[in-house]
């Protein structure tokens, strides 16, 4: 190849760091400029281009740039300032990057799948250059972070799932396959905004959509074959648990939203109980928001009181009770549930508001997944911390506009005394001359290790041990110093260390389950998976 496509090559491109040498030898002579810097030399410029940008949207799209210039300068900086760039390439910044990426699209950085390509499917998923893929991650748009519908423009969630998935799982970014599919929206916003980038009609729902994504899915096994990952990515509720139902015996599916999410919170609850002191199966646990995050994570504690103490899952769960837009989810609703909504229908007269649900369950663990922001207000706060010594309170909801209090109101309105972490970042926060710093409750810390662990071990079906054991991992990386600090989970900047953990046993739960397929079983599999880990070093070309 020439030198001028050289450069214009992402996963080759070094731009100023090409030696002399490689200079000579690949026809980049006057190409470049004379200077040869290193690496290291590259990461301290960008930050301080990057930096310079007062609006996160900016940084966001100068990263997007670099990725579309030099994906191993990309890496190393995502790695190298995790905790800096995390909420510019996901959450919270993601967001609006979604929002407005009819405007900012440049390039396509995955495959959109619509309605127009019914058929055609399998032929499209050989355009995308790369063979050799490991992780898909797909979203079909309709419920983008708690930003709702966003249709097309969704894309930038996979985009950024796949880059973490690089950064803090090292799964190899040729491996990994952003997608989207495109079945319209109901959004009126995009359907009428001239820049939109999606079909532009109102939603398939029924059998069209499942005729669709039974195309997808058949397609995808058949030309990547049966260990491929496919996460499930920010679906409406009513489609999210029907697909992992339907494809879980299937195929090797991850749904990050339910699974994922009720992963990293019972990683959470079991480090916080150091702090609060008790078992599981001692507290009590309220959520707001009954959908794909809270009664993913109701059932993951649910199964973990029963394995930890006999007793059987339809009792263990008679410890978690849910709050959706209705109000308290009680019998007498039963009929009119939604199915996901059923196991937790408990006997209890109706109640309306959140705050009259905390003063008759009195729960010791309130954690929030409604989408809605503002909704854990001072009475709430106050109300768990007269109840509790020590509340444990989790907005999850996502991003920072939609979360349910900040880390200064929870703060504040506890006098000091709840534990809190957050699904988008907050910075530390100084109450009564004492700092705080709260824990991010991300989905980032698990998903990233937990597929590696699938990849390493060549597992063919994901089992719901296999989630318990990412959680454990977790949270045994939360030190005495964290605690000390009250964090309930350990920083993000050792993340890919613990992405080795989370992955070597989620990987041995696959071996015992019988559902590795690649034997024999490595001797020691955290050393293994670190070793399986993508590094973004220049390679040198000769
Ligand atoms: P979902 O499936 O749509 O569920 C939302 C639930 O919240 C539904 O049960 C809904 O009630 C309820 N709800 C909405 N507004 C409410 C209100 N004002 N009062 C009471 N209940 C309300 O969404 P999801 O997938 O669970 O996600 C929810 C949120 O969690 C999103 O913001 C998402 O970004 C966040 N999340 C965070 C993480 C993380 O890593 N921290 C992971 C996953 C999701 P109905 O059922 O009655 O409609
Ligand atoms: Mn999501």
């Amino acid at each position: 190849a020439s030198g001028y496509s050289l450069l214009r090559d992402p996963h080759h491109n070094k731009g100023l760091a090409f030696t002399e040498k490689e200079r000579d030898a690949h026809y980049l002579r006057g190409l470049l400029p004379p200077v040869v810097v290193n690496h290291d030399l590259q990461v301290k410029k960008m930050m301080h281009n990057i930096r310079q940008y007062q609006v996160p949207l900016q940084k966001y799209q100068a990263m997007m740039d670099l990725q579309e210039r030099n994906e191993r300068l990309f890496y190393k900086l995502l790695i190298e300032n995790v905790e800096e760039l995390l909420p510019i390439v996901y959450t919270p910044t993601v967001g609006e990057a979604c929002q407005k990426y009819g405007s900012i699209f440049k390039n396509p950085q995955g495959l959109f799948i619509s309605l127009k390509d019914k058929g055609k499917i399998l032929e499209i998923l050989k355009n995308w250059p790369q063979k050799k893929i490991q992780v898909i991650v797909v979203t079909d748009g309709e419920r983008i972070l708690g930003l709702g519908d966003l249709g097309c423009q969704g894309m930038g969630i996979p985009v950024g799932k796949l880059s973490l998935y690089t950064a803090l799982g090292g799964v190899r970014p040729s491996a990994c396959l952003p997608i989207t599919i495109d079945v319209g929206t109901n959004n009126e916003k995009m359907l009428n905004d001239e820049f939109y980038i999606g079909l532009r009609q109102r939603r398939a729902s029924g059998q069209e959509y499942a005729e669709l994504m039974n195309e997808f899915m058949s397609a995808v096994k058949q030309n990547y074959g049966e260990k491929v990952l496919i996460q499930f990515e920010d679906f409406a509720n009513h489609n999210a648990f029907d697909l992992l139902e339907k494809y879980r015996t299937t195929h090797l599916v991850f749904n990050d939203d339910i699974q994922g999410t009720a992963s990293v919170v019972l990683a959470g609850l079991i480090s916080a109980l150091k702090l609060v002191g008790g078992s599981l199966a001692d507290h009590k646990f309220l959520f707001l928001g009954a959908g794909e995050a809270g009664t993913g994570i109701a059932e993951l504690i649910a199964l973990e009181i029963s394995k930890q103490t006999n007793i059987p899952l339809e009792e263990s769960r008679k410890k978690v009770w849910l709050v959706d837009s209705k109000g308290l989810i009680v019998r007498s609703r039963l009929d009119s549930l939604q199915h996901f909504k059923k196991p937790w229908a408990h006997d209890h007269e109706p109640v309306n508001k959140l705050l009259d649900a905390i003063k008759t369950i009195r729960p010791t663990v309130l954690i929030g997944s409604s989408g809605a922001g503002q909704t854990f207000t001072k009475e709430v706060v106050e109300t768990m911390s007269s109840l509790n010594k020590k509340p444990i309170i989790l907005a999850l909801s996502n991003p920072t506009s939609q979360s349910e209090c900040t880390a200064e109101q929870a703060y504040t309105w506890s006098e000091g005394r709840a534990i809190f972490a957050s699904g988008s970042p907050f910075d530390p926060v100084e109450y009564n001359g004492k700092v705080y710093v709260s824990g991010q409750a991300n989905n980032a810390y698990i998903f990233p290790g937990f597929g590696l662990g699938l990849i390493i071990s060549g597992a063919i079906r994901v089992h719901d041990d296999m989630l318990l054991a990412a959680s454990e991992a977790l949270a045994e990386q939360v030190t005495q110093e964290h605690f000390d600090n009250g964090l309930i989970y350990p920083p993000f900047t050792n993340i890919r260390k613990i992405s080795a953990h989370i992955a070597a046993k989620v990987a041995a739960k696959a071996y015992e389950l019988g559902l590795a397929s690649r034997l024999p079983q490595p001797e020691n599999l955290v050393a293994y998976a670190e070793s399986c880990m993508y590094s973004p070093k220049y390679r040198s070309y000769r």
